[in-house]
């Protein structure tokens, strides 16, 4: 209390004053080591961000694949349904065209009492001759198809029980892709709050040159310098950068790439 009213006291012109005095203060005050180590952390937490982010993009399309698996086999389970279905419907034909062969043998043979000459008789046991060889090849393609619809039924099976697979697969990696985005949610909602955190503790032109050479040149904004070269860009730095990098009195920047540097030793 005593000082507040020293300072109240002091001057009338004290407002007016103390802040251009107090903001030049804290330019000379900024702590880079302290700011570097900051935008370091700043930049862990945005790139476990991306990370996290690129794997909650992928999510759809891992989900659209897995679909897609499922529909292939579903398509598999309905053609060898569709197939099923064809071979039963040649077979009922087939059935329908030997029972009319029967009917027409029952037919000749009725008719063969009322002929009168040797030559019609011998023509009509001919004719029935001929449609008693029709109704063996028929018979023959029926053991065929009977055969044909055994391998379908087998092959329906065999489908549907893949799909029924497929169903279980997609059904417990949608789960887990579920579950996994929920971790990654919490994550991020997280990290959001360490991001204001140390947002917060940043100086507001740093912060903003931060996020510019972010949006500018992806993922890093701020390099360290391995060797005498700049850790992202690669490029040869000078050794006045290095030793400025390593006093941490002020910002230096990798003249190539525009990065923040900063130097471990
Ligand atoms: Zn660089």
């Amino acid at each position: 209390m005593l000082h507040m009213h020293e300072v109240r006291g002091s001057s009338p012109l004290a407002p007016t004053i103390k802040p251009r005095g107090s903001a030049k203060k804290m330019a000379e005050t900024i702590d880079y080591k302290e700011q570097i180590q900051k935008l370091i952390r700043l930049q862990e937490t945005d790139s476990e961000i991306y990370e996290l982010q690129s794997e909650k993009d992928s999510f759809p399309e891992k989900i659209a694949v897995l679909d897609g698996m499922l529909e292939k086999k579903k398509n598999g389970m309905n053609e060898a349904e569709e197939k099923l279905k064809q071979l039963q419907v040649k077979n009922n034909d087939k059935d329908n065209e030997l029972k009319s062969c029967e009917d027409k043998i029952l037919k000749h043979e009725g008719e063969l009492a009322q002929i009168k000459t040797n030559k019609e008789y011998k023509a009509m046991l001919e004719q029935i001759e001929s449609v008693k060889a029709d109704i063996s090849l028929l018979e023959e393609g029926i053991i065929g198809i009977m055969d044909e619809i055994e391998a379908a039924k087998a092959r329906c099976e065999e489908e549907k029980k893949l799909f029924e697979e497929e169903k279980k697969k997609n059904n417990s990696e949608k789960e887990s892709i579920r579950n996994e985005e929920k971790q990654v949610d919490a994550r991020l909602n997280e990290l959001k709050g360490i991001r204001g955190e140390l947002k917060s503790g940043i100086a507001e032109d740093l912060l903003t040159r931060y996020e510019k050479i972010r949006e500018n040149r992806g993922k890093y904004a701020i390099a360290r310098i391995e060797g005498d070269c700049c850790g992202v860009c690669n490029m040869t730095l000078r050794p006045q950068v290095i030793n400025e990098a390593r006093l941490q009195k002020g910002l230096v920047i990798c003249e190539t790439c525009s990065r923040i540097l900063y130097s471990d030793v």
